[in-house]
């Protein structure tokens, strides 16, 4: 019986995951206009945090603003644990931090890709380059469409709703004056509130406004809405009032909460003297001191351009067989990776998805199942 034949289009993490899959059983070509890989490089700051060590599927789907339902049953059956099964067996040896991110030993993502690479070649998946990247999808028994989450043409094309795309894991731009001079300066743990939600983390002060991971996970859950609008910040959930009552210096009382040039910003644009001693303070001034630690307002005007990591929207996924991927609107064809309307939080998420849906959809277009 000869083998199925296959065309993946896209070789980022989703596309080799499913070629790797479904080469099991089946010939397969992978079409890369690009250089194979090449994301990936970029990924965990170059160390590529390929997963994230959470073993319930419910929880682990948890993390997805978007396409939540959908991974219930996508990591029911190729979740996290089975992820670090897949790459520990094949030699890549990792280490997961304590806030459960997992990173390849070498902190390398090079590594990664080179283990992809590998794979790939010995299954014989063969890679054809860019003057060719028009696939001749007339060839093939099943096309595997991982185009990443900006390329949604032969989606489109084969009648796949796109839903509205949007820049998601961004850092924010804020009106306030008082952030400037601040740039570098970070914030352990902070509390971030907004009309979707609160969420806890670092967060990291930029030229321009707001990052750090709680900054980026807040941009995802307001992928939808349209600066401006506001946040509201505890930098410092243990702070007491009864803390002021001391003769020091309010900023030397703040600095034991949040960096002190911090602290001046905000005391300085609350009209209140950083060296006037705690004891000294008017109620009012307390009340002030109390709120700029747990309820500072930013307005956020709008998202910083160009600094995306995922693109929130892509393939609608009720047109999609979660066990399969494969489209229930034309026979043969698979989709995987960020094109789907999915999008996770910082933390090793997004790959997990490419992950995931790569591996299911290989294991079902090559037959495997
Ligand atoms: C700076 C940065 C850091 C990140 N870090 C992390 C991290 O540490 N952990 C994490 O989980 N996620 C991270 N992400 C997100 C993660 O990289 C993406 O979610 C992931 O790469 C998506 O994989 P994909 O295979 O679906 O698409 P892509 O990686 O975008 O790959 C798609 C491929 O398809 C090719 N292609 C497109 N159209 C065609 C066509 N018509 N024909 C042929 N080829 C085509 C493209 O050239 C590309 O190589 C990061 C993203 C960025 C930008």
């Amino acid at each position: 019986m000869s083998k199925k034949k296959i065309a993946v289009i896209g070789g980022g993490p989703a596309g080799f995951m499913a070629a790797i899959t479904a080469a099991a059983n089946a010939k397969v070509d992978i079409y890369e206009k690009n250089i194979p890989l090449k994301t990936i490089l970029y990924t965990g700051n170059g160390r590529c945090n390929l997963t994230n060590n959470i073993s319930g599927f419910k929880e682990l789907a948890s993390h997805y603003p978007r396409g939540e339902k959908f991974l219930y049953s996508v990591f029911s059956r190729f979740g996290a644990e089975q992820t670090l099964e897949w790459f520990n067996s094949r030699g890549l040896k990792t280490y997961t931090q304590q806030d459960n991110r997992v990173f390849p030993a070498t902190n390398k993502a090079s590594t990664v890709r080179e283990l992809m690479l590998r794979e790939a070649e010995k299954r014989n998946v063969k890679i054809i380059g860019s003057k060719q990247y028009k696939a001749p999808l007339e060839r093939y028994d099943a096309v595997i469409i991982a185009t990443g989450g900006k390329n949604h043409a032969i989606a489109e094309n084969s009648g796949h709703k796109i839903t509205r795309l949007k820049p998601s894991l961004t850092a924010l731009i804020a009106e306030e004056s008082w952030i400037k001079g601040l740039a570098g300066v970070s914030v352990r743990n902070a509390l971030v509130s907004t009309k979707a939600g609160k969420l806890a983390g670092d967060l990291l002060f930029t030229h321009r406004g707001l990052s750090g991971p709680v900054i980026l996970d807040t941009s995802a859950y307001c992928a939808y809405l349209e600066p401006p609008y506001m946040l509201e910040i505890n930098f410092a959930p243990g702070f007491e009032p009864n803390e002021l009552k001391t003769n020091r210096s309010v900023s030397n009382i703040l600095k034991n909460h949040i960096p002190k040039s911090l602290a001046i910003n905000l005391l300085a644009a609350n009209n209140i003297l950083p060296g006037k001693a705690g004891s000294a303070l008017s109620e009012s001034e307390k009340k002030t001191v109390l709120k700029i630690m747990h309820e500072t307002g930013v307005k956020i005007i709008s998202r910083e351009k160009e600094g995306e990591m995922v693109t929130a929207g892509g393939v609608e996924l009720k047109n999609l067989n979660p066990v399969t991927m494969e489209s229930k609107l034309v026979k043969n064809m698979y989709f995987c990776g960020e094109i789907l309307d999915i999008d996770g939080l910082t933390g090793g998420f997004n790959l997990q998805v490419c992950w995931s849906t790569g591996y299911l959809a290989g294991l079902a277009a090559g037959d495997t199942l």
